[in-house]
């Protein structure tokens, strides 16, 4: 086992470096046309926990919730262009504590082209949103950030003292999720300074984990372009390796293809994970004033990658991210389009 998944890792990154030298230029064509990873969509920038590994803690934005008749724009936007993907969320703050959410759920779910609706949660404040009415909002995956049941490592972590509110919360998703017939895909990542036997070893927690679709338990974290030290972090918590260092001088960030982030205040941004105050190079304008498309084709994103391919200019805020991934990852067969989806 340990052996097949060794081979399979040397193969992938093989086959990786021989598409950074050889790029599918024809694939790569098609991620600078359309959104095919889908859009992001940050309805609101606010969070009710600040854990250690976040970059939450360095937010400069106004917390906002996003206007009804801008994300109905954005939709509109999306539908009229082919649609695809819809994901709650960008950089930081968690979607249950947008008052609208169930509602933004309804109106994305009544056009045909916005096909998985997903998000990521703390599920501090699933009671709130109510565990049925979520589930059967139209929503198709959850992906549930927690630390377990250890009520001690999510005040460490989570820096909540909500812990016992996401573990009930967490229970009852899961449980009414099956009963409901499984209408959500539920995945946990765990974020843990704890071995993942110790987590499991809570009878609690392996039911409900026995019960989601998979757990993923997460080892490496990124530092937030250098904000977080790995002395903030306990033990068990490591900061990613700089690894893929190398290939960024050659390679421009998958980010940049085939998705694109509003966040709350109607900023485009081509990187929703790390422009946590939307003031990056990698921001294209205002869906206020553009559509999705316009965004999406500009100029200013067409120069973005012809400078990082051509002339190596990278934007200052990817010059020591973490985070960054080359675009070749896409390339690889595993990862392709599902037209489907
Ligand atoms: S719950 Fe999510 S958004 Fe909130 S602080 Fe933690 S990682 Fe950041
Ligand atoms: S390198 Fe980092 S900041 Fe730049 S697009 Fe990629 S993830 Fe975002």
């Amino acid at each position: 086992m340990m052996i097949n998944r060794i081979l399979y890792r040397i193969s992938r990154s093989i086959r990786e470096t021989y598409y950074l030298y050889f790029p599918d230029y024809n694939f790569l064509s098609i991620l600078e046309n359309n959104l095919v990873w889908g859009l992001t969509i940050e309805t609101c920038n606010i969070c009710n926990a600040n854990c250690i590994f976040c970059g939450y803690q360095y937010q400069k934005r106004k917390k906002k919730i996003m206007p009804e008749n801008m994300y109905k724009k954005i939709i509109d936007d999306y539908d009229s262009i082919g649609g695809g993907k819809l994901g709650f969320g960008g950089p930081i703050g968690d979607p249950l504590l947008d008052p609208f959410l169930l509602d933004r759920i309804h109106y994305a779910r009544q056009f045909s082209n916005i096909k998985i609706i997903s998000f990521m949660t703390n599920c501090i404040n699933l009671h709130n949103i109510g565990v049925k009415n979520l589930l059967t909002s139209g929503l198709n995956n959850i992906f549930v950030s927690t630390s377990g049941f250890d009520l001690k490592a999510h005040n460490i972590i989570y820096r909540s003292n909500k812990a016992e509110v996401m573990k009930n919360n967490l229970i009852n998703l899961v449980r009414m999720n099956r009963e409901l017939g499984k209408p959500c895909k539920i995945t946990i990542g765990l974020r843990t300074y704890q071995p993942i036997n110790e987590v499991l070893n809570d009878r609690e927690f392996r039911e409900i984990a026995e019960m989601s679709d998979s757990v993923l338990a997460q080892y490496y974290y990124d530092d937030w372009g250098g904000r977080i030290k790995p002395t903030s972090l306990p033990k068990g918590m490591k900061i990613r390796p700089l690894i893929l260092s190398l290939w960024r001088r050659k390679a421009p960030c998958s980010m940049l293809y085939g998705s694109i982030t509003i966040l709350s205040d109607g900023t485009a941004t081509m990187c929703g994970c790390r422009d946590i105050n939307g003031d990056s190079e990698l921001v294209l304008g205002n869906i206020k004033e553009s559509s999705l498309l316009e965004l999406y084709k500009s100029y200013n994103l067409k120069n973005i990658r012809k400078y990082w391919l051509n002339d190596k200019r990278i934007p200052n805020i990817c010059q020591d991210c973490r985070h960054y991934n080359p675009f070749t990852y896409s390339m690889l067969k595993e990862v392709r389009i599902n037209a489907k989806c």
